[in-house]
């Protein structure tokens, strides 16, 4: 079932968080993946942060703006390959043609964020679109492509022949939209920043994937890429947003991943600003 999409406002830039998807992980999943703890410490963590940890679960959070002249899309989903799949949908939900998006920014390439922006027979979803990824996570994926099947070459190409901007990862991209360097969980990982008469929002994609997290920036998943980059990266990230107060999203925490994170004795505690009944 399609979730309604959440709409909100960052100074003059209209937002919206789309579901593409949601998985249920359950402890199993949570303890499949975390290898840095035992079950009874997530299990503590994950009540201390309000969840349950049998309720576990996994979103797919997809941020859409409208700024500069531009909608923008900041990740796309996994397409239902095999999960995901719910974006077409939440879009039209919202009245948002795909052919509207003129710019989809990839936090980076996993399957989880890319294969959204294709049909299984390879056309493009976004007709319209160009896209931007940085270049640090470009030399990564097409190293990951050559090691494996390479299933993913022919979107590569697809975006090359589109138009695909290569950007540092630290780096504007339109006025009021730039990313930051979030690197570990992969090579080349950005998160973006927006900005608009004083108001922002930070979008921090996969620099964590569970709310106990928050207390325990030292776990990570078995899918960060170097795990000593990837903690380092979030215990900074998290302090930046803790002290600023901004508003922040996360792509993989329980829709729609939008909150703040407030500074704790113990690490750090996450404030979901839930939606609108
Ligand atoms: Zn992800």
């Amino acid at each position: 079932m399609t979730v309604q999409p959440y709409s909100f406002q960052v100074g003059d830039v209209p937002c919206l968080i789309v579901l593409d998807g949601a998985s249920m992980l359950g402890a199993e999943g949570i303890l499949k993946r975390f290898p840095d703890a035992t079950e009874a410490d997530y299990r503590t963590a994950y009540q201390e942060a309000g969840f349950s940890l049998d309720e576990a679960q996994s979103c797919f959070n997809i941020l859409l703006l409208r700024i500069a002249g531009e909608t923008v899309l900041v990740d796309a989903g996994q397409g239902g390959r095999p999960r995901g799949g719910q974006l077409p949908e939440g879009l039209k939900m919202a009245g948002i043609d795909p052919a509207e998006v003129s710019l989809v920014v990839l936090t980076h390439a996993h399957v989880d964020h890319v294969w959204g922006l294709v049909s299984a027979d390879n056309v493009p979803v976004f007709p319209n679109a160009r896209y931007v990824l940085s270049e640090m996570e470009m030399v990564s994926w097409k190293k990951r492509i050559e090691s494996s099947s390479g299933d993913q070459a022919p979107l590569v190409e697809l975006l090359e022949d589109r138009g695909l901007e290569l950007i540092p990862m630290d780096a504007p991209i339109l006025p009021g939209l730039s990313a930051v360097s979030l690197p570990g969980h992969t090579p080349g990982q950005i998160g973006i920043v927006l900005e608009s008469r004083g108001q922002s929002l930070r979008h921090m994609a996969d620099l964590l994937h569970s709310p106990m997290q928050f207390a325990h920036p030292e776990w990570s998943p078995t899918f960060d890429v170097d795990t000593r980059l990837s903690v380092a990266s979030r215990r900074a990230a998290l302090a930046q947003a803790a002290e600023s107060g901004v508003l922040t999203m996360f792509y993989h925490l329980p829709f729609p991943g939008l909150g703040r994170v407030k500074r704790v004795a113990q690490g750090f505690l996450w404030e979901p600003l839930h939606p609108a009944p």
